[in-house]
């Protein structure tokens, strides 16, 4: 039987070393994939410039998976190689895919500075040079002798790198273009060229970079047995050489991947899909933000269009729908956290409606204790579940109110007793008569997440009246199911038949 798929983001920004990620997930690989998680998205697994204290993006060794002695200890913020190895050997024997987190852009924490003549550019205008080139002291060589060439003998300086933001001559900060080099075109047009992020920047029109960093994704294919990648900052690497290299992932394996290209604008989205040849999905970053605005408008969110302009109503099958991630948390750049309140409606539209791949945070599933942020857990398991048991056949939407807006899955023969109705709203509660097709016909629907108590009878035509409350969702589903045993625990119904 075909189930739906849900991702989910197993870390936040702010787990420590303690916290022991790897070990965390083998000890729940099993919980997490009874609810219905079918894919999970693991942090940067290699060695950052802050040793066990990085995140990971800071990516200092990609060969470095928590096994050598570098930045100050062998595991990474989150275990050793052997841990994280026996975490994705976890999770496959519960089958769940596993989704690598791949940081090409940049390097940081080099070994060893060395001289280079660059040209200083204006921050808000990359295309514009502030200063003629001159002499720089850039930290740009990477040796890994901790390493001592095992897996690969490269060794990086500047040669290998566009630019950095650090000047230790003049102990000054800045964004410093390599004399003889140019920022990577087919990158974002924010501030003239969007090559530059942070570090130093790797030059993706060196073809020994190219070369390397291909033999390194093989290598980590292999050593890892990952089956898809999420790739970090894409808006910032040429997309040529994204497209690339995925290419080159495939002729080993059939690489499910998605791309960070964070930016509100759909256009720019839609720009990037088209240069890849829609070889990779993207996170969909603008709906994340209409989840944000509606969250913050007190009620007054226009609800009809929740989901105008984003990529799971454009291109539904190139997106990867989320609510929150490390990035959205508070004290991070991108701060842009969705209230409490609205997130059930926000799970709601990514987990029940049938396009996009939705991803679940791990901040929102098992909460952010430094920001004292709740787990939602016994929420979003309800959701999904109902992903996992009712989300199925065709949609009809009832986007047609400021507030209370709906939609009906009719379900279908493979998933007995799908189908469902979810209704909420930003503001009042209300209800509206929905249409649940023949199928559902002469059915009583009760409210799966317990948020309604009474029950709706569909007549014979298919028609009944469906509510929520005010500021909330409902997710009507058939009780028939319940019915078999009367115990009113639908779980156990389920799952004795899955
Ligand atoms: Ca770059």
């Amino acid at each position: 039987m075909k189930e739906n798929r849900t991702l989910m983001q197993y870390f936040e920004w702010y787990l420590k070393p303690e916290d022991k990620l790897w070990k965390k997930v083998i000890a729940n690989a099993q919980d997490i994939a009874t609810i219905g998680i079918t894919d999970v998205w693991l942090p940067p697994a290699y060695k950052g410039a802050g040793g066990k204290y990085d995140v990971g993006y800071s990516a200092y060794d990609l060969y470095d998976l928590g096994e050598f002695d570098q930045k100050g200890s062998v595991e990474t913020k989150y275990g050793t190689k052997e841990e994280y190895l026996q975490a994705i050997n976890e999770l496959h024997k519960n089958n769940i895919k596993v989704y690598a987190d791949i940081v090409l852009n940049h390097k940081i924490g080099a070994d060893e500075p060395e001289t280079v003549y660059a040209s200083e550019e204006e921050q808000k205008n990359r295309n514009i040079d502030k200063t003629l080139p001159k002499k720089i002291i850039a930290w740009t060589v990477y040796n890994f002798k901790g390493r001592n060439n095992k897996y690969s003998d490269f060794k990086w300086n500047y040669t290998h790198f566009n630019g950095t933001d650090w000047d230790e001559s003049g102990r000054k900060n800045g964004i410093f273009r390599f004399c003889g080099k140019h920022w990577d075109q087919n990158v974002d047009t924010e501030n003239g060229n969007y090559d530059y992020l942070m570090g130093a920047d790797i030059d993706f029109n060196n073809p020994e970079v190219v070369k390397e960093l291909i033999k390194w994704g093989k290598w980590y294919l292999e050593v890892t047995e990952v089956d898809a990648f999420r790739l970090d900052a894409v808006k910032h690497i040429k997309s040529t050489f994204m497209a690339e290299w995925v290419r080159a992932m495939r002729e080993e394996k059939p690489i499910q991947c998605v791309g960070e290209y964070w930016n509100r604008d759909l256009k720019a989205l839609i720009h990037y899909i088209e240069k890849t040849n829609s070889s990779i999905p993207l996170f969909d970053v603008p709906l994340h933000y209409n989840l944000y605005e509606a969250s913050n408008s007190g009620g007054k969110y226009d609800m009809a269009k929740i989901l105008d302009n984003t990529l799971v109503k454009e291109m539904p099958q190139l997106a990867v729908t989320f609510v929150d991630n490390h990035d959205t948390e508070q004290g991070q750049a991108l701060f842009s956290w969705i209230q409490n309140w609205f997130k059930p409606l926000a799970y709601a539209l990514i987990l029940l409606r049938k396009d996009g791949l939705p991803c679940v945070f791990y901040g929102d599933f098992y909460g952010v204790p430094s920001g004292n942020i709740a787990p939602m857990r016994d929420w979003l398991e309800k959701l999904i579940k109902a992903r996992k048991y009712f989300a199925y056949g065709e949609q009809i939407d009832y986007f047609d109110h400021h507030d209370v807006i709906g939609w009906v899955r009719a379900g279908d023969d493979e998933h007995q007793n799908s189908g469902m109705v979810v209704i909420m709203s930003d503001g009042p509660g209300g209800g509206k008569t929905i249409n649940v097709g023949k199928r559902l016909a002469n059915k009583i629907f009760y409210d799966y997440t317990g948020n309604v108590k009474e029950t709706v009878y569909v007549d014979k035509e298919g028609n009944g009246i469906f509510y929520c409350n005010g500021g909330s969702v409902s997710v009507w589903v058939n009780r028939d199911g319940d019915l078999v045993n009367g115990d009113g625990d639908f779980d156990n119904f389920y799952n004795k038949k899955i």
